[in-house]
């Protein structure tokens, strides 16, 4: 250490704990509400860059901004979730500040903390995370025993936009939904939405009276799932005055069931499937519509995430005629709007680009394992938790065609037991490891691209870890199979290496 960096450490407080949590997101403060209940005694804390709880929930402020899965399976197994499925930002983070205050979690919460970087150390068994004060720029260090990663998938400061040629030369807005200005004055604008996910399919009903006209450009269609935003046998079971935790159960096995027999569905017997989600969907539009065009993708359903309509608000838009379809690819941006390779063009005062996200897979956290550089994507993936080479560390990555918390609940349960189990044998380290029999299997990429393949995870591959084809070397998307896997894992398997 050169005098500069030592008078630094003397200068920056280390504070020590068991745990450190990445991020207070639904993934970071489920984490820290298991450690409470299954790990008392643990010391932990929670850093998250924003100034408030919430990740996806308050960095996304775009009109209408609400969840596409459910909550009561998007919810935490262990708080009953009281209102309609689908729900807004404001619900979610409402529920989850109730998560906070009834669980007396506050005070382990540090906001307004970036980690910029996590150190591992083998001789001392622990890890040194630096971060800095997004307010007054005062670095912080903190060491941990464990680091329990809940950063999310995509980088919060931006979204994904392509480039485009001639953008520079467009007159009006460009926007990205994860970026909402304040001041983005959209009252009787022409608009245009490019792509037709969730964020689309979210954002065009919610601003579709106020504009002049709102467009949605997609290259391709979209599958689309539309139904009341209501669940039947919850509002029955109010009905019948059941306790709020008993419904909160029965709604989830049923909702998870009905997914289960879904998604296998959508495997066996995808052209039926096809059929009967595209169906829903000309029956909100109209015999005279063209489904064929706009709501007919090509590939297998749930192959790419299923966006919910709920009351079918997109289509309603569409009805109404403030809101219509495009299908068709860009050829450039012009002066006054796009310019498409058809040869027609789009009018426009304000384009938005719901065009995805950066991945971003360890919060941009520069990781080194005892000196050395961390390369993630050089890692083998233990179940999506755990990886090779990085000791006392546990990642949270939730499901593309579940609700993400019910992952979130699973690793945690997981985390817990490992936390509980090392303290029983006396451990200070523990890391997974390949057998010597699976070393020579070659190392494929994190996810097969056949089964799922979001535009995110491709431009992201690089860099995440690789499998192995053994079940517990994958990182599977199939809660139904791990919800009873995980909590059958043998901690003193030989994959997991004690010291
Ligand atoms: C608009 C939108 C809607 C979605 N809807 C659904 C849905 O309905 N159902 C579903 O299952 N999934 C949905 N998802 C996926 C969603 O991101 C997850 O379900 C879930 O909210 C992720 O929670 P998380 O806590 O794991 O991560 P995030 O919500 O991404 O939170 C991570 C937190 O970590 C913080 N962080 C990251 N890096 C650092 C660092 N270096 N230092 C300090 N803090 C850091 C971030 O600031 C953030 O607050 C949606 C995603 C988006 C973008």
């Amino acid at each position: 250490m050169n005098d500069t960096a030592s008078a630094e450490a003397v200068a920056t407080r280390t504070e020590q704990f068991d745990v450190l949590i990445v991020g207070a997101g639904i993934s970071g403060i489920g984490g820290a509400y298991h450690l409470t209940k299954q790990c008392p005694g643990t010391s932990f804390v929670a850093l998250e860059s924003q100034a408030s709880f919430g990740g996806t929930w308050i960095t996304h402020r775009y009109p209408g901004i609400r969840s596409d899965s459910d909550l009561h399976t998007f919810g935490y197994r262990f708080k009953p979730w009281r209102g309609p499925p689908i729900a807004t930002a404001e619900q979610i983070l409402g529920y989850m500040g109730e998560v906070i205050e009834e669980n007396d979690l506050g005070h382990h919460i540090r906001y307004r903390h970036m980690i910029h970087s996590a150190e591992w150390s083998s001789e001392t068994n622990l890890w040194t995370i630096t971060a800095s004060r997004t307010d007054t720029g005062e670095t912080t260090r903190f060491t941990a025993r464990f680091l329990w990663m809940c950063q999310g998938y995509y980088r919060h400061s931006e979204g994904y936009t392509p480039h485009w040629d001639g953008m520079e030369t467009f007159k009006g807005r460009v926007v990205h939904p994860q970026i909402w200005p304040k001041d983005l004055d959209y009252r009787d604008k022409k608009v245009v939405v490019i792509g037709s996910g969730a964020t689309a399919a979210t954002l065009i009903p919610a601003i579709a009276s106020d504009v002049a006209h709102i467009t949605m450009l997609q290259r391709s269609p979209t599958y689309f799932r539309a139904a009341r935003n209501a669940n039947d046998l919850a509002d029955m079971l109010r009905e019948l005055k059941i306790d709020e935790t008993w419904i909160h159960e029965i709604v989830r096995r049923k909702i998870l069931h009905d997914q289960d027999a879904f998604t296998r569905r959508t495997f066996e017997e995808p052209e039926a499937v096809k059929r009967e989600l595209i169906d829903a969907v000309r029956a909100y539009l109209g015999p005279d519509y063209d489904v064929d065009t706009h709501f007919t993708p090509s590939y297998r359903p749930w192959r790419q995430r299923l966006a919910f309509v709920p009351d079918g608000d997109l289509f309603a838009s569409i009805r109404s005629g403030k809101a219509s379809v495009v299908t068709d690819e860009i050829e450039r941006f012009t002066e006054t709007g796009l310019l498409l390779k058809s040869g027609k063009t789009l009018e426009a005062d304000i384009i938005i680009t719901a065009t995805g996200f950066d991945l971003c897979v360890l919060g941009d956290i520069d990781f080194t394992i005892d000196g050395k550089p961390l390369v993630f994507s050089d890692t083998v993936t233990y179940r999506g938790m755990m990886f090779t080479g990085i000791p006392n560390m546990a990642w949270v990555f939730g499901y593309f065609r579940a609700s993400w918390t019910l992952r979130a609940d699973l690793v945690a349960d997981f985390v817990c037991r490992l936390l509980n189990h090392m303290k029983q044998k006396g451990a200070r380290r523990v890391s997974v490891a390949l057998q010597h029999a699976d070393k020579d299997m070659p190392l494929l990429p994190w996810i097969d691209t056949e089964n799922f393949n979001p535009g995110y995870v491709l431009r992201g591959m690089h860099l995440l870890p690789r499998r192995v084809n053994k079940p517990e070397w994958q990182h599977s998307q199939d809660f139904w199979a791990e919800k009873d896997e995980f909590p059958a894992i043998d901690l003193d398997d030989e994959v997991f290496v004690y010291a």
